[in-house]
């Protein structure tokens, strides 16, 4: 039987395929979307947004701050946050741009509606199981077949199509390490047992750090760390958490786990007619995690690569890398080379370290990770071009 015929297939309904979803079909292209999962979907993840994710929806879905605050979206928004260590040092500090605090249940499906509405064609239940990358095929686990002039993998961490490629010689791994395992954990929020803003602790696990995360109903406790021969990260979560000195039963809440791409980021983001963005591209910040705003850009980069590549498809790719390395690739390359130094010292050191920098250089620690500066010699940004 010959393979159903899309313009574009996209692979994961995550922000990164939601919002390529979302502009592709916005510009009348025919958009297959497809997820494992059906919808509302659980995902494990702090839900933090900084000022430049805000500034990217703001500007892809032409939708206001305000808006999303009244769709209830934005949980909660905070301008503190602290730095802490295990034996009891904190640094807390007010920002100029707040941090505003999502739950990504409601969050992608939000996107995702987005997507639909645009004109995306969405498949829940339909894990994309292999692909012919030189047909532009996927096959998903119920057997049907689609064909496309362009597939954009958008499916995590883990993603079929990176390996697909990778497997195929079509992609070049990196061979730094760069997946950490994360692990976190929902404590009912008691008035005064949390800080009311975000923390991030440092010294409890070797090459990672530790969250603890504000929301409505329930802090969000967390912990990530690329992996240490011979360490178990849940003994190092168990022990983070009664440092925090919970309630018993509190300590024994059950831990979800989930991996996280930590430096795997790739210098050419595809091979063929197959391009990968978000975790699958191996898009979060190395050092802090953050993810979501390299999902939704690196999409938006993607998608503008496939327009303007629409009547030859073969060039998507190339238009997608130059973007993609102008855009994204500095920030990663120089947030890594950060967290090498910090993370060459033993674990006890990243408290001291981080927190003189800080009172050194507030502003420009906080203005680069917020997206007003660059990783890259912490220079002001200009507006990237699109
Ligand atoms: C514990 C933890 C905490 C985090 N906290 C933050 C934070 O506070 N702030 C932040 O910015 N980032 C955070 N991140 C990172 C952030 O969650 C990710 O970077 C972000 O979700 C990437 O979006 P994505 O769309 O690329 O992938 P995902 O959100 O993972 O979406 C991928 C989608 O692909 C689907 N899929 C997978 N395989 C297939 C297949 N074969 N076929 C079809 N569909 C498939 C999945 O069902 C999923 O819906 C955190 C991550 C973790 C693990």
């Amino acid at each position: 039987m010959d393979p159903e015929a899309c313009d574009v297939l996209i692979a994961g309904a995550g922000p990164a395929g939601s919002t390529a979803a979302f502009i592709l079909a916005g510009r009348g292209l025919k958009v297959v979307l497809l997820d494992r999962s059906s919808f509302p979907r659980p995902k494990l993840c702090g839900g933090l947004l900084t000022w430049k994710t805000v500034q990217s929806l703001e500007r892809i879905f032409q939708v206001s701050l305000r808006a999303l605050q009244s769709a209830g979206l934005i949980r909660f928004e905070t301008r503190r946050y602290t730095v802490a260590d295990r034996c009891g040092h904190a640094l807390t500090r007010r920002l100029d741009d707040p941090f505003h605090l999502v739950d990504r249940t409601s969050y992608d499906a939000f996107w995702l509606r987005q997507a639909v509405s645009a004109g995306a064609e969405f498949h829940a239940g339909a894990a994309v199981a292999s692909l012919d990358p030189a047909r532009c095929e996927a096959l998903t686990d119920s057997g049907r077949r689609w064909r496309a002039r362009v597939v954009i993998g958008a499916d995590g961490v883990d993603s079929r199509i990176r390996q697909t490629l990778a497997s195929a010689g079509k992609l070049r791994p990196p061979r730094r390490p760069g997946r950490a395992s994360a692990l976190e954990c929902f404590a009912p929020r008691r008035p005064g047992a949390f800080p009311d803003h975000p923390t991030i602790y440092f010294g409890h696990v070797r090459r990672g750090y530790a969250w603890s995360f504000p929301g409505p109903a329930r802090q969000v406790l967390g912990i990530a760390a690329l992996k240490s021969p011979g360490r178990r990260l849940q003994d190092d979560f168990r022990r983070f958490l009664r440092e925090l000195k919970l309630p018993e039963p509190e300590r024994r809440l059950r831990l979800h786990g989930h991996g996280l791409p930590y430096g795997s980021y790739l210098k050419t983001p595809g091979g063929g007619n197959m391009l990968l963005v978000g975790d699958a591209a191996g898009l979060a910040d190395p050092f802090l995690g953050e993810g979501i705003y390299y999902a939704h850009r690196s999409a938006e980069l993607a998608a503008q690569a496939v327009i303007a590549a629409f009547a030859r498809p073969e060039a998507a790719l190339a238009l997608y890398r130059e973007s993609f390395r102008r855009c994204l690739l500095p920030e990663m390359r120089y947030a890594w080379a950060g967290r090498q130094v910090i993370f060459a010292l033993p674990p006890r050191l990243y408290y001291p370290f981080l927190s003189l920098f800080l009172r050194l250089a507030p502003k420009i620690a906080e203005q680069t990770i917020q997206g007003r500066r660059s990783f890259r010699w912490f220079r002001l940004k200009t507006p990237c071009p699109r």
